[in-house]
């Protein structure tokens, strides 16, 4: 497939601003070409962020086994979302196709780009229904998003069906893999070269612990990539996240402890609430949050808050009747959801 025909005309055409640090790299003694303020102030932010992120995205290309070409760094995944969106939708003519139940994002950018937008739903066993998706595409369908481990259903979607999709649509598939670490499958980036039309989400904001930085990124095509970078502002990603984030990768033990102990929390707290007498159904997960069927949804939203604990009720999601989405806490949180919930 033409890749680049999937850019925007105007976009591919584009001659992106060029900054101070875009026409000069590598070090030197003396900068006097960004009007920066010379004078370092106590968090050492005077001067301008690297606007290609060179030093995260050569640690991120080492341990995902790509080139930093492949990679795109967002002020968070929804930036990255959003530059993607404006990179390839043409307003009021291409389409985005989603499968809900999912990520509430991927409508929103839509509607802001006004992209027609193609729902396709989940199964109500929350599974892709490939052919159904094939079905509805049109040459207009640019972007389909996929979520996996899904948001607020928590399972994985099948390999197959993505390969199908992979093979069959001559769109964008978008696999956010925000909730990957917490799951039994290692991720699709290592897939992007087999399909040029694959791209990965990923996210410091879930495992990583560091949803106050704001990065994310996106892996795949390395046209589709190049084109984002002349879309993005210049310096998006500030100095102290990319310093952060950089040094998260670097030690990992900690985050990897807490990964460990969000997923056995994750076992015990899904063994408990299936237990409870208001839990019809705790589905299994393969990501941070258990979504949990009960009795009467708001009423236990409510009953929760009121003690000091909030839930997200997802009962108005297609198929999540009745649905609390619960992210997995410390176990002391967790310890005390489940008490209070005993209380009911
Ligand atoms: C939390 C989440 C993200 C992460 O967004 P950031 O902007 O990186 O914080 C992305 N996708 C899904 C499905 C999420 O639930």
């Amino acid at each position: 497939m033409n890749i680049e025909k999937l850019i925007r005309p105007h976009i591919r055409d584009l001659k992106p601003y060029s900054s101070a640090r875009d026409e000069y790299h590598g070090g030197a003694e003396i900068y006097l070409d960004a009007n920066e303020n010379p004078f370092e102030q106590p968090a050492r932010v005077n001067r301008y962020p690297d606007p290609v992120q060179t030093a995260l995205k050569n640690e991120l290309a080492k341990r995902k086994g790509v080139d930093c070409e492949e990679i795109f760094v967002g002020n968070g995944s929804d930036e990255a979302l959003d530059v993607l969106v404006r990179t390839i939708i043409e307003p009021n003519k291409d389409e985005i196709l989603i499968c809900p139940p999912t990520y509430g994002m991927y409508t929103v950018l839509a509607e802001i780009h006004q992209s027609k937008i193609l729902r396709v739903p989940l199964t109500t066993e929350f599974e892709l229904d490939t052919e159904a998706v094939l079905r509805a595409i049109t040459p207009n369908t640019k972007i389909i998003f996929l979520c996996s481990p899904n948001n607020p259903t928590g399972n994985l979607l099948p390999t197959e069906s993505i390969e199908r999709l992979l093979t069959n649509a001559n769109s964008l598939v978008v696999i956010d893999e925000a909730y990957i670490d917490f799951a039994s499958f290692s991720g699709w980036i290592e897939r992007i070269r087999e399909f040029p039309n694959l791209m990965v989400l990923q996210t410091f904001s879930k495992a990583w612990g560091l949803a106050g930085l704001r990065v994310g990124m996106l892996y795949g095509n390395r046209t589709i990539i190049s084109a984002m970078n002349k879309v993005k502002y210049p310096y998006n990603v500030n100095t102290i996240s990319q310093h952060q984030a950089l040094r998260a990768l670097t030690e990992d033990d900690e985050v990897r402890g807490n990964v460990n102990s969000i997923l056995s929390e994750r076992e015990r707290l899904t063994k408990a609430l299936k237990s409870l007498p208001s839990v019809v159904n705790v589905y299994p997960s393969e990501s941070n949050f258990l979504l949990v069927q009960v009795s009467d949804a708001s009423k236990i939203y409510k009953e929760l808050c009121s003690k000091g604990i909030i839930v997200r009720d997802r009962s108005k999601e297609l198929h999540c009747m009745q649905c609390l989405r619960i992210t997995i806490g410390t176990p002391e949180e967790n310890t005390k959801l489940l008490s209070e919930l005993e209380k009911l």
